[in-house]
């Protein structure tokens, strides 16, 4: 299965479909509804949390014919734009060559009226990269915006953008979407797509897609590939290069035990296994993280289950009582550190195996 399959064929065609970024879409849909639009919008956030989906949605939405819901996607300026073949939607991908010659054929092209549309939309993905000519003209028309031009402005890095062309936006910044939304979602797709996967590999996407719904259809994807069914728990984390539960509970239990020795063993092994150690953490932390939390909110053991596969549950439930939560404050804090030093050393197993001394010599 091509990567971005499943992303496409799912992608929300209404307001109502987009998953996680309630706040935004009550926003948009009453500004539509109450015909109170801006002339330039400014969508910010991670990829994969629906910037350019919302954007295509408004898009259509500005423009189509029904009174009351909008879009309607059955009128005939929604099929124009569900099908790509309306002229007044204009997609600039700024990535791909930096935007010079549409932004300048976007100058001369603002001034002429929309062609079959109240609006003509310009959509400008991954703003930032433009070409500081580019922002120049862009910065132009946005100074005095003709009232049938709407621009919405996407990027995952607002901090590169030109103040003064954000300050001319409306801005909106689209939130990470929450483990438990991505693998409803998968859940969802699975079913229509009649794929029978274990809940523990769902679970396993959405830990792994990190916010990001475009991710998390991607290893779906990936996994559906390897022609497995039902698709298993353990298939899900080789495809995805997640270490096995075996290695993050028995460097668990060393580390509970205080076996610095074994510890250190077993965070070689993951290395000569070429276990990313970023993802190795991750996982730690995930672990930790559930057995601080049962242990302050024992509660928690019903919502825990309904996550983790058994072996995970088992181990949980059977050794979060072996510390207490300063304890696992104390141990989160270190691997928290571990996490982000990872990146910017240059033997990405050394912050690991300082921390594991420091913890065990601390508990
Ligand atoms: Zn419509």
């Amino acid at each position: 299965m091509e990567p971005f399959v499943l992303y496409r064929k799912y992608r929300p065609k209404n307001f109502d479909e987009v998953v996680g970024q309630g706040a935004i879409i009550k926003v948009l849909k009453n500004a539509v509804n109450q015909k109170k639009l801006s002339h330039a919008y400014l969508f910010t956030g991670k990829h994969g949390t629906g910037k350019t989906t919302v954007a295509r949605i408004l898009a259509k939405a500005v423009n189509c014919f029904d009174e009351k819901n909008k879009p309607c996607n059955t009128c005939a300026q929604c099929e124009e734009f569900n099908s790509g073949k309306t002229l007044d939607l204009v997609e600039i991908d700024a990535a791909s060559n930096r935007g010079i010659d549409e932004v300048r054929a976007l100058k001369e092209a603002v001034n002429f009226l929309p062609f079959k549309n109240r609006f003509r939309v310009y959509i400008i993905d991954e703003v930032h990269m433009l070409t500081r000519e580019a922002f120049n003209a862009l910065l132009k028309t946005l100074e005095e915006p003709p009232k049938h031009i709407i621009f919405i402005l996407a990027t995952t890095s607002p901090d590169k953008l030109p103040q003064t062309i954000i300050s001319r936006t409306e801005q909106y910044h689209f939130k990470r979407i929450p483990e438990k939304l991505i693998a409803e979602n998968i859940f969802d797709i699975a079913k229509k797509e009649k794929i029978e996967i274990a809940k523990e590999a769902v679970w396993l996407i959405g830990f792994f897609a990190d916010g990001s719904l475009r991710d998390a259809h991607g290893y779906l994807g990936k996994i559906i590939a390897a022609g497995e069914s039902p698709i298993k728990e353990k298939t899900a984390l080789e495809i995805l290069g997640a270490p096995s539960q075996e290695l993050v509970q028995n460097l668990i239990k060393a580390i509970l035990e205080k076996k610095v020795e074994n510890g250190l063993l077993l965070i070689r092994s993951a290395e000569e296994n070429n276990l990313d150690a970023k993802i190795f953490t991750k996982f730690l932390l995930r672990i930790f993280r559930y057995m601080y939390l049962l242990n302050l909110e024992p509660d928690y053991q019903k919502e825990l289950k309904d996550i983790l596969g058994e072996s995970e549950f088992g181990f949980i439930s059977e050794n979060h009582r072996k510390l207490n939560p300063s304890q696992y404050e104390m141990i989160l804090i270190n691997f928290l550190e571990v996490h982000r030093a990872i990146s910017t050393t240059a033997i990405p197993y050394l912050p690991l195996e300082l921390a594991l001394y420091r913890i065990i010599s601390k508990i």
